[in-house]
């Protein structure tokens, strides 16, 4: 629910850019969700942020449990990465040449993730998606696609349907703007839902050019594959000669030094494509798609499937995005557990004692807090929440130096940064935090 916003007297500084900035931005902001819409209240203008800390622009410090919607894997301005950005940036900003950081990325992302033979690089998750997209139908000859409620792609025409993010927050059926011809080649399914699938491919197998699927969706909260989804996944599609794409734009090496691939059996095969993004990038926009040779090769100057970038493998991105992964460590993936298992049980144990349904879901070191007492399994469950005592919960949060993604249907995200110092101030927020999204 939309509510109204809430007094902003306390963070002046936060108002007065907020203010500033509707008047040259729409909303204000510059990707839908970060204005506070779905909880009301003042969006933070951050000044700055080191390790798991954010600092706003009126001097208010928060423990950072957005990292920045999955990047900052290391903690903010990690030294590794911001050494690798200063010495990247004083040889140049951009070459449109081909140049070394680019062929490093690539090298690092291929070495960790065994069915991606190729990559390419882009600017943007959205980017990755939509060229992933244009490959499938180029090398099928097919024009229809397949997404699952719930599951946000980024903003590509052809998979806003039914999409979560940020159009979940504002409970938006499908976005304006999107000609009905896109839409109508995208097949929207439930979730988790296998059935539903062979009865798609029954119809209109024969159309079908690719199911298009998260990883482990993140978008819609938390909702892990059940056992075998995956798996059917990849053998309805390759029965109908159709491409599994897997979105890992948002677990790729998060959830597991490759991706939510790395934590899955993948008896019947690998997806056809990937794509990636966030972490990859270290804060920087750079993401990729990738995968099987022979459908890579589809991609021009090779071959007839268009897709290009003024900046894409830009030097400085690539090196930001070379240094996380280089330091994301098998010690980095323990504390990532050892973080989000603690603030994930002490978030449990707050809520129960101040009586709040909940449950709490996970994909790899990714959680999210569905205020609901039963198990989510697709985007009907997610949404059938108490979004109310959320905003409740987060605002108490953010009013004791906590900044939650502000809204219902996302992940929560940690870094290796987030020490025992950080770790504490979470905890102790939450029971009075518990006790707010109770009243
Ligand atoms: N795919 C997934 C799974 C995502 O989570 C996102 C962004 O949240 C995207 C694609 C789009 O990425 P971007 O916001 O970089 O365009």
């Amino acid at each position: 629910p939309i509510v109204t916003p809430q007094p902003t007297t306390d963070v002046p500084a936060s108002a007065a850019l907020l203010e500033r900035a509707t008047r040259v931005i729409p909303g204000g902001v510059n990707s839908p969700v970060r204005a506070f819409r779905a909880v009301g209240g003042t969006p933070r203008f951050m000044a700055s942020a080191s390790g798991p800390w954010l600092t706003d622009v009126d001097g208010n410090r928060y423990v950072d449990l957005i990292c920045s919607w999955g990047p900052m894997i290391l903690g903010h301005a990690h030294p590794d990465v911001l050494e690798a950005v200063n010495s990247a940036a004083a040889k140049g900003f951009s070459f449109g040449t081909p140049s070394e950081n680019e062929v490093l990325l690539a090298e690092e992302i291929v070495s960790r993730m065994d069915p991606v033979d190729q990559v390419r690089l882009v600017n943007s998750g959205t980017e990755a998606t939509m060229s992933a997209l244009r490959l499938a139908r180029g090398f099928t000859g097919r024009d229809v696609v397949v997404k699952f409620a719930g599951c946000y792609h980024g903003h590509v025409d052809a998979l806003l349907a039914a999409a979560g993010s940020g159009v979940a927050t504002f409970a938006l059926p499908d976005s304006a703007g999107v000609p009905r011809s896109s839409a109508g080649e995208t097949i929207v399914l439930p979730y988790n839902d296998l059935a539903a699938l062979e009865a798609a491919f029954a119809e209109r197998g024969h159309e079908i050019a690719a199911v298009i699927t998260e990883a482990a969706p993140g978008n819609m909260g938390v909702v892990p594959p059940a056992p075998g989804f995956t798996e059917g996944l990849r053998r309805i599609t390759a029965d109908h000669g159709a491409l599994l794409i897997s979105d890992e734009v948002m677990t790729g090496f998060r959830c597991s030094p490759s991706g939510y691939h790395g934590l899955e059996e993948h008896p019947s095969g690998a997806a056809d494509l990937y794509t990636f993004g966030k972490v990859m990038g270290g804060g920087f926009p750079t993401a990729a798609f990738g995968g099987r040779a022979d459908v890579m090769a589809m991609l021009a100057p090779q071959g007839p499937v268009y897709q290009a970038g003024t900046l894409s493998g830009n030097p400085v991105a690539s090196a930001a995005g070379l240094a996380t992964l280089r330091g994301c460590t098998p010690e980095v993936y323990a504390r990532l557990d050892v973080v989000s298992r603690a603030i994930a049980d002490a978030t449990s144990a707050a809520l129960t004692s101040a009586s709040v349904p909940h449950t709490i879901q996970w994909a790899g070191s990714m959680f999210s807090v569905f205020f609901r007492d039963a198990a989510v399994t697709g985007y009907d469950d997610a949404r059938d929440q108490d979004t109310d005592a959320f905003r409740r919960f987060f605002h108490a949060m953010l009013g004791q130096g906590v900044h939650l993604p502000p809204s219902a249907f996302e992940s929560w995200f940690v870094s290796a940064a987030h020490d025992d110092a950080a770790v504490d101030h979470v905890l102790s927020a939450l029971p009075a935090a518990a006790r707010a999204a109770a009243t």
